[in-house]
């Protein structure tokens, strides 16, 4: 019987163990993700934190026998536990584990087995009943030490993040979703004049008045909530007034069901960088208006000159008169190109529209400019017999260009096709090539002012980046949309659309 006992308690015992132990890994794991939870085996010695708790139980031991006799059971064993508890929020799982059975020895040896409980199966239970609640308050000792040690963890790296934030020079600032501004750093308060307690909980929006077009405006929220990121340049406004030109980049906070919580923006000064560009710009068109001028007279000149050699048959004249009139037109495209820019920097680009049968209009251009190329050949299709406002002019810009890019970066096909078609209130116009296509990350980039795409390939194309900056502004002032779908190595498809207007 005795021996059966004593099996069984080992046994209940080794569960007890491998409970407590079981337990201990499965925390360990759950935390082990945030670093540096537990720094007690490194803070003390393993010799302190197990002499501890010998110490401990030495000193329950000799109060529990001077008190025992005045006091009787309950406090004593009050006074072992506060031990457990105490060397398992000190030391850990172990010598948690190592006071329980300490404590438990104590126990039996010294109290149970000269008191009162004088049966082996007596023992067994008090000793059983001990160890469980021994583990267990281990054990919560342990987990609340380290629930407190990681919140302590957390709460410095809240506040060191919070401390890099606040003191980094850009201006970074936080809303919610319903743009109230929730936090307002250092940088901030020296970009725009304002203390965080004075614009705290109010609209961002009114109090940097930010100024974008409804388009970017549209775009920068969809890109926002889609990418989770949007980066550009805007103008803001100044507590003083002035106006102050910054590089935002704003990125999408979410909880951890994804749900959108607020806007971080960070945004960093570029005036300096903008006057010197206002600078470049000025340059520009004074200079390209400048060359207009004498351009233009160069080429009425080279008319007469032109009709002259012809009169006289001097074809060699001739031939060196039509090559000089090619570099002359080249260079005519480009100072017009420039103006153009020039115009829409200073928002100047004017429009005189008319009402357009567009499935004509798209024939039209498509047939001049495959007249003028011998290597490939346009494929139309689609008709929508739909109605649209055009500047024809700058419509026709747009074509060319798109066109003579289709035929310029598709050397090695000889095919480009051309579609018309209608979706809803707009039509869409898509030219597809087959050419050297356009790495995803530039698709958005080739539309920005002097943009040109590296070919992998190192070859280089004639072009100054400009055709598709300039046609995005047409479109867009046409209250349209211009964008590519493409892949690098086979080929490109770029697409605009335009309201439909009624008949
Ligand atoms: P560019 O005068 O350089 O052609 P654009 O503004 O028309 O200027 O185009 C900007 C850049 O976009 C080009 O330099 C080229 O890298 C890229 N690109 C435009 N169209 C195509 C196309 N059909 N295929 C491949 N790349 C293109």
């Amino acid at each position: 019987m005795w021996y059966k006992i004593k099996k069984f308690s080992i046994n209940i015992y080794g569960f007890i163990i491998r409970f407590g132990i079981a337990a201990k890994r499965k925390t360990e794991k759950i935390l082990s993700d945030i670093p540096n939870w537990d720094t007690r085996e490194k803070d003390h010695p393993a010799f302190i934190r197990y002499g501890v708790v010998v110490v401990l139980c030495l000193l329950v031991f000799i109060v529990k026998k001077m008190l025992g006799p005045v006091l009787g059971d309950n406090l004593p064993f009050m006074l072992f536990f506060s031990a457990i508890l105490l060397s398992s929020w000190y030391g850990g799982m172990r010598p948690g584990i190592l006071a329980t059975v300490l404590s438990a020895i104590i126990a039996n040896v010294f109290f149970l087995l000269p008191s009162h409980i004088t049966s082996s199966f007596g023992v067994f239970v008090a000793t059983t009943l001990f160890l469980f609640e021994g583990v267990l308050i281990a054990g919560i000792s342990n987990s609340m030490h380290k629930a407190v040690q990681i919140q302590e963890e957390k709460d410095r790296f809240i506040q060191y993040y919070a401390s890099i934030a606040q003191n980094i020079s850009d201006a970074v600032i936080s809303t919610n979703m319903d743009d109230k501004i929730q936090s307002w750093n250092k940088g901030a308060e020296s970009l725009y004049g304002w203390q965080s307690y004075e614009v705290i909980g109010s609209a961002l929006s009114e109090v940097v008045h930010t100024t974008y077009g409804v388009q970017q405006k549209k775009e920068m929220r969809e890109e926002l909530l889609q990418e989770g990121n949007w980066k550009g340049e805007l103008s803001h406004k100044r507590k003083n007034g002035s106006r102050v030109f910054v590089l935002t980049s704003m990125s999408l906070l979410r909880d951890e069901d994804n749900k959108p919580l607020g806007i971080v923006s960070v945004n960093r000064d570029i005036s300096d960088r903008k006057k010197l560009e206002q600078g470049k710009d000025d340059f520009i068109a004074l200079a390209s208006h400048e060359l207009k001028t004498p351009l233009t007279s160069t080429k009425l000149y080279i008319d007469v000159l032109k009709q002259r050699f012809e009169d006289t048959h001097d074809k060699k004249s001739l031939t060196y008169l039509l090559k000089i009139n090619d570099q002359v037109r080249k260079l005519l495209e480009l100072v017009n190109y420039l103006l153009d820019v020039s115009k829409v920097q200073a928002g100047k680009l004017q429009f005189t529209v008319e009402r357009t049968h567009i499935d004509t209009f798209v024939r039209e251009v498509v047939r001049d400019i495959e007249q003028l190329t011998e290597t490939h050949h346009f494929h139309i299709e689609g008709k929508t017999e739909a109605y649209v406002l055009l500047d024809k002019d700058r419509l026709r810009q747009v074509l060319v260009n798109i066109l003579n890019n289709s035929i310029k970066y598709s050397s090695q096909a000889n095919k480009v096709d051309v579609s018309i078609r209608k979706e809803n209130t707009h039509i869409i116009v898509s030219i597809r090539d087959f050419g050297i296509g356009i790495p995803k990350e530039k698709h958005t980039k080739i539309f920005e002012r002097f943009y040109q795409v590296d070919d992998s390939k190192g070859y280089t194309y004639s072009g100054i980046g400009l055709g598709l900056y300039i046609s995005k502004e047409i479109i867009e002032k046409h209250n349209g949309k211009i964008w590519v779908e493409s892949e690098e190595g086979r080929g490109s498809t770029f697409y605009f659309s335009l309201p439909i207007i009624k008949s």
